[in-house]
């Protein structure tokens, strides 16, 4: 049975009415669960249909009280949204669901988290030409690591979900994915995953400490920033060639590659639910599916509802399969393309198909969700 799970920010629904909005997604859109931000990034995005006020800025953080006495093994405190004030937001929310039966997923930016990274600069990633991130914790950091920990014991501890999904898994100085820095450079995708890289204390610390050549590493890196800057064409093929021929930075690489299998399974064991991982698409920066790991399920993310894509990917093994269509995805499918990738991704035996940013999403989106999911739900009972 496939799961269809809608993907909300608790500010959209909040500001929508949450009573109507879950009516809505229950009774007449068909998802059966809804995946909600508990530890949100900070974004600003622009709403779909009337939901007011129609640009909406968030400065992220926990949507849900925490239980400070388990976050003592670290200095980072957890800090809340502006607007969770005396009300526990998530809480409000997943009683919502459990009246009307909808299974609930927590959703947690692991290194992105919203209002952090501002008051705990020392922990955040840092680039190769030392510039530290204002968005990115470096998850390398003893004190992010017990924080993300705590954070998952907090949330699953006394709560019944269908489990906890991580966001932004990854070590990266996230200022390389962001199109305002970034898009004047015209460094493709293999610099910004270069540009991207951290280089922070406790990156260099712990991957010299597991025999890595950190300075040579830096350097690298720093002379095929300096050669592609000044030349503005993209090196889309020479960054990846370089981070996988050169040994240094190869070496360096799968220090950071183990340091978060480390955390995956340091976070499993912390979890009384089962975790998840929004995965990126492959070749992107953030794509993380070259250390999968079978305890923690990996959700996919598509930015295209294709299914032949979706074959070349290998998206075959249905009982570990997970799909997450981006906003993008689906406000770029043809109501007909919808229908057909949700009839086959659920012929498949898909476990789940979790569809993003319900408040961006406008009236249009939400016919073809509806449609979509009614003809998946018909064709797999007949
Ligand atoms: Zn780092």
């Amino acid at each position: 049975m496939t799961d269809y799970y809608a993907v909300a920010h608790p500010c959209d629904l909040l500001d929508e009415d949450l009573a109507l909005a879950l009516d809505r997604l229950h009774g007449e859109i068909g998802v059966n669960g809804l995946a909600v931000w508990a530890a949100a990034p900070e974004s600003a995005w622009i709403r779909g249909r009337g939901i007011n006020p129609r640009l909406l800025r968030s400065r992220g953080g926990l949507f849900f009280l925490p239980d400070e006495s388990r976050y003592h093994l670290t200095r980072l405190k957890p800090v809340t949204s502006e607007r969770l004030k005396s009300r526990d937001v998530f809480s409000q929310i997943t009683d919502g669901c459990d009246q009307r039966g909808l299974k609930v997923r927590a959703l947690v930016s692991a290194s992105r988290a919203g209002r952090l990274p501002g008051k705990y600069p020392a922990m955040t990633c840092k680039n190769a030409l030392g510039d530290d991130s204002q968005v990115s914790l470096c998850l390398a950091h003893p004190d992010v690591q017990a924080y993300l920990t705590a954070l998952v014991t907090d949330l699953t501890s006394e709560r019944s979900l269908a489990g906890v999904i991580l966001a932004d898994f990854e070590i990266f100085w996230a200022e390389a994915d962001d199109p305002r820095i970034a898009a004047d450079l015209n460094i493709g995708v293999g610099g910004r995953r270069l540009l991207g890289l951290c280089f922070c204390e406790s990156c260099r610390q712990g991957a010299t400490l597991a025999g890595v050549d950190v300075d040579k590493a830096i350097d690298t890196v720093r002379l095929a920033l300096d050669r592609w800057f000044p030349a503005r064409t993209p090196v889309s093929a020479d960054g990846q060639a370089l981070l996988e021929v050169q040994p240094a930075l190869a070496a360096f690489l799968r220090f950071q590659d183990e340091t978060l299998m480390r955390l995956k399974s340091r976070l499993r064991e912390a979890s009384s639910h089962t975790l998840f991982l929004l995965e990126g698409e492959p070749g992107t920066p953030w794509a993380t599916s070259t250390f999968a790991d079978p305890a923690v399920r990996p959700i996919r993310s598509l930015d295209t509802v294709n299914l032949n894509e979706l074959e070349r990917q290998g998206v075959t093994a249905p009982e570990q399969s997970e799909l997450c269509v981006t906003t993008q995805a689906l406000r770029h499918a043809t109501s007909a393309d919808l229908v057909s990738f949700f009839q086959k991704a659920t012929e498949w035996g898909v476990s789940a198909i979790l569809v993003d940013g319900y408040g961006k999403l406008a009236e249009r989106d939400l016919n073809a969700l509806r449609q979509a999911i009614r003809f998946a739900r018909r064709s797999s009972a007949s």
